[in-house]
């Protein structure tokens, strides 16, 4: 996966988010206060103006990038773990030019890992880590059983999915959904959702 697979995956996300937008939007305004689906569209067509006018020569230069746009453009809880969740993976990357599914599994235990330092959001807490937890640990399992990289970016995704439905019976106990307590119940997470977008976009750009 080079420079261009991940300028790919940006895109796929920016079009996944801006066709889910309501529906994030819908998600959190059931458990918060309905910006999620408008942040995030925000934050990712503002990534992609940065990356149209930098040009970035590495996948870690790019990944970076993208983080510190979300941190600057999305408001709220999910704009700082976003952006340090890109930021982190694009610092495991270094200067490579070409990342393998297992440096990619890397480092997306490095973006997790940021965004538990930042949040401390454990798995059942009702966050985008429930999406994001499982989907990093999906792929490290694709990459010890050697699936290929369509494969192990289809495991990732799967679980992000899962995941993400996962939440739904969950109490929050974690950013603004938590002020609701048992109401919280019953809905699903709105950063967990948009967390399996990013996912299923991965895949979608290795399907290109
Ligand atoms: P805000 O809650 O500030 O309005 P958003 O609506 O953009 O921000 O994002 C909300 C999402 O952020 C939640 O659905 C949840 O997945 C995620 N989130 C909030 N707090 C945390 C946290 N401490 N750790 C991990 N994720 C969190
Ligand atoms: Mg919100």
């Amino acid at each position: 996966m080079n420079t261009q697979f991940f300028a790919a995956w940006i895109e796929e996300i920016a079009t996944a988010v801006r066709a889910r937008r309501d529906h994030l939007t819908q998600l959190d305004a059931a458990i918060g206060d309905a910006d999620h689906g408008a942040n995030l569209d925000r934050g990712f067509t503002a990534a992609q103006e940065a990356l149209a006018g930098a040009s970035p020569q590495t996948p870690g230069a790019l990944l970076v990038l993208v983080g510190s746009t979300l941190i600057r453009k999305v408001g709220g809880a999910s704009g700082p773990l976003y952006g340090t969740a890109f930021r982190e993976m694009g610092k495991a990357f270094g200067e490579a030019a070409e990342i393998s599914p297992a440096e990619l599994s890397t480092g997306l235990n490095a973006a997790l890992a940021g965004v538990q330092r930042l949040g401390a959001a454990a798995e059942g807490d009702k966050t985008m880590v429930d999406a994001l937890a499982p989907a990093a640990e999906a792929l490290a399992q694709a990459v010890r059983d050697g699936l290929k990289p369509e494969e192990a970016l289809e495991a990732a995704a799967a679980a992000a999915e899962q995941g993400a439905g996962a939440t739904i019976p969950l109490q929050a106990r974690k950013g603004r959904a938590s002020y609701l307590g048992p109401r919280s119940v019953g809905h699903e997470d709105p950063g967990a959702a948009s967390t399996a977008l990013l996912f299923g976009a991965l895949k979608a750009a290795a399907s290109r």
